[in-house]
């Protein structure tokens, strides 16, 4: 069936103007003023006094569950496709966490399997916060090149006391091997790097650079607004041709230890010279957000949430003023291309029926399509 999505205003993000869409078959078949099909049997739909944008693509998602940081009982469990899609999250990058040992990635592969069998996008990552890497198959290359729906490695956890506390030269292999891999799978193989809270921060990624000739590009560090001082140190980052993901989900208690909302975040990184293009934003979703205190003792834990990408993205533009392009680029086309995932995050002919219905003037989300699909 056919759906012809009238008089919205479209954004793909780039600003497209009041158009008509034409979806059928999983795709965008046409964008178009006055398109009007005549004799084709159609689902119209009155896009009148919405945006029309893409689905949010989203960097990490604990997609089979996360947590386990406070026992057993604080493990959180696996991602719903309807919690994903009411969010307006149309594609997610599932990842281990900490948890490497009651966590595996053929539970991770069937969470993926079992999303897309619900309409939502879904890829995974090889490897988890430690060193030396679980894989699926036993080897990164192997994962990479051999099975589809992995595309990249992560998250490595640096700076952080959960962490392996790897150095240079094994961070370093990692990205080699992940870019020798992506290149024969015509993959990424982006490395998602999770930054905690010690004050080094990047170091060791400048080191790859210094010592081992990694390129910023490789890599893609997280939760780079988990702290004012990391989120300085984005800057240089970003000059050298890095790009930067921030997290949309935290908690009172995270704020007020330190941690940069992400709409705000967003708008101070989008006013350096290289910002555009190279920041984004991911939920976390359904990982733990536990508190520690000075000497690493657990003393609460929460759980993040798919819908805190959309209320940031709703932060930044109605709050901080960000124009919505950027700020819907920063949680659709540029995680697309980090990850190389063609046909997802813009509006294009060709390109996926992964779309949002959005109110104008507060960014609520009004409709979901995934695959062409009414989801809500
Ligand atoms: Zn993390």
């Amino acid at each position: 069936m056919l759906t012809l999505i009238e008089n919205a205003e479209v954004f793909g993000p780039e600003p497209l103007g009041s158009k008509n869409l034409l979806i059928g078959g999983g795709q965008i078949l046409a964008v178009d003023a006055g398109l009007d099909p005549i004799g084709l049997p159609l689902v119209r739909v009155d896009g009148s006094g919405m945006l029309l944008v893409p689905g949010f693509v989203d960097s990490l998602v604990h997609i089979s569950g996360g947590g386990g940081e406070g026992g057993f009982t604080s493990r959180t469990r696996p991602l719903q496709a309807r919690d994903a899609l009411r969010a307006g999250v149309t594609t997610v990058i599932g990842a281990l966490g900490t948890d490497d040992v009651t966590r595996s990635h053929a539970d991770l592969l069937a969470c993926a399997y079992a999303l897309r069998e619900q309409g939502l996008a879904a890829w995974v990552l090889s490897g988890s916060y430690h060193l030396p890497l679980r894989t699926v198959t036993g080897s990164l290359r192997d994962d990479l090149v051999l099975i589809e729906a992995v595309i990249g490695v992560g998250e490595i956890a640096i700076a952080d006391h959960r962490g392996s506390q790897p150095n240079a030269a094994e961070l370093a292999r990692v990205a080699a091997e992940a870019g020798v891999a992506g290149l024969l799978a015509g993959k990424r193989g982006t490395v998602l790097v999770h930054l905690g809270d010690q004050p080094e921060g990047l170091a060791l990624l400048w080191q790859c650079r210094r010592q081992y000739r990694i390129h910023p590009s490789r890599w893609l560090p997280t939760h780079m607004n988990r702290q004012r001082a990391l989120l300085d140190q984005a800057a240089d980052w970003l000059a050298a041709g890095g790009a930067v993901d921030l997290t949309a989900s935290t908690t009172e208690a995270m704020l007020s230890d330190g941690e940069v909302d992400a709409g705000l975040a967003l708008a101070e990184l989008l006013a350096l010279p290289q910002g555009a293009g190279r920041i984004t934003i991911s939920s976390d979703g359904q990982a733990s957000l536990p508190q520690f205190d000075a000497e690493g003792r657990l003393t609460s834990i929460g759980v993040a949430t798919m819908d805190s990408l959309l209320a940031a993205v709703q932060r930044a533009v109605l709050g901080h003023r960000v124009p919505l392009p950027l700020a819907l680029d920063a949680v659709t086309a540029t995680p697309a291309r980090l990850w190389g995932l063609a046909g997802k995050g813009r509006i294009a002919v060709g390109a996926d029926a992964d779309l949002l219905l959005l109110d104008r003037d507060t960014l609520a989300v009004r409709q979901v399509y995934s695959a062409g699909q009414a989801r809500l």
